[in-house]
């Protein structure tokens, strides 16, 4: 998979593309990643990325030019386009699964008081990480590229995030590690004893109570199955 971040802060993913699993995604050649900065496209004699809104008001918008001109340096029919924005479909688990399916996928970051509104008619389509908003599009576009890339085949174990939390529709069960007590705390004696369908029974009852305390709206979108509802009742 290849990834471009179009961005006027390439620097910004420096240490992003240098640390742990993902620079081994990199080096390994399951992504590789890209920024382009759209401020290097720009006609303007002053090298200006942005201008005044038309009709008055706060801040500085981005201009069209220079990013539908970065956006077609890298786009081809097989890229699909992301504009990071607040005012886009929330971020989720099955958004990054589906994203990470893609050949080519290109994120547009935005920054100042964000783009100019005819920009979203050169992109697929938008999303938010959450209901906040960020100084620029490079927190959230980070967040999206780390969540896609340990999705990629060999990037982490391929069962070690089957059971992350979403993943199934529910939160992950309680995990340990050495020791056995830490200042007084044990970790539950299933864990301890070998027998695997009692540890799988355990976890899945672990990860339904935690989901039904945490985040009840998760269970209400989710079919239970008929062990599933029978762990919710005990
Ligand atoms: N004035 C814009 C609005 O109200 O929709 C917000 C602009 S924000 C200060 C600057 C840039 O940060 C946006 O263009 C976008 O790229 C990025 N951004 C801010 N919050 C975000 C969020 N929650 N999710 C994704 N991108 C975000």
């Amino acid at each position: 998979m290849r990834i471009t971040v179009i961005t006027i802060f390439p620097e910004f993913f420096d240490s992003f593309r240098t640390t742990s699993i993902i620079k081994r995604a990199i080096e390994g050649h399951r992504v590789d990643f890209e920024t382009v900065d759209f401020r290097s496209f720009t006609l303007d004699k002053h090298r200006h990325v942005d201008d005044t809104p038309y009709g008055g008001g706060q801040g500085m918008v981005l201009s069209c030019q220079p990013i539908i001109d970065a956006l077609r340096s890298v786009r081809d029919e097989r890229s699909h386009v992301v504009m990071m924005t607040p005012q886009g479909a929330t971020f989720s688990q099955k958004k990054a699964a589906r994203l990470a399916t893609y050949e080519h996928l290109i994120l547009l970051c935005g920054h100042y008081e964000g783009f100019d509104e005819r920009i979203r008619a050169y992109v697929d389509e938008e999303i938010s990480i959450g209901d906040y908003v960020l100084t620029g599009g490079e927190p959230a576009a980070l967040v999206v590229c780390d969540a896609l890339i340990r999705l990629l085949d060999g990037v982490i174990l391929e069962d070690s995030h089957e059971d992350d939390s979403f993943s199934d529709g529910l939160l992950e069960y309680p995990q340990y590690t050495k020791p056995a007590v830490f200042e007084g705390k044990a970790v539950p004696e299933v864990l301890l004893s070998g027998h695997h369908a009692n540890i799988r029974r355990w976890r899945l009852k672990e990860s339904l109570r935690k989901t039904k305390q945490r985040r009840p709206d998760l269970l209400q979108h989710r079919v239970l199955s008929k062990e599933e509802e029978a762990l919710l009742e005990e």
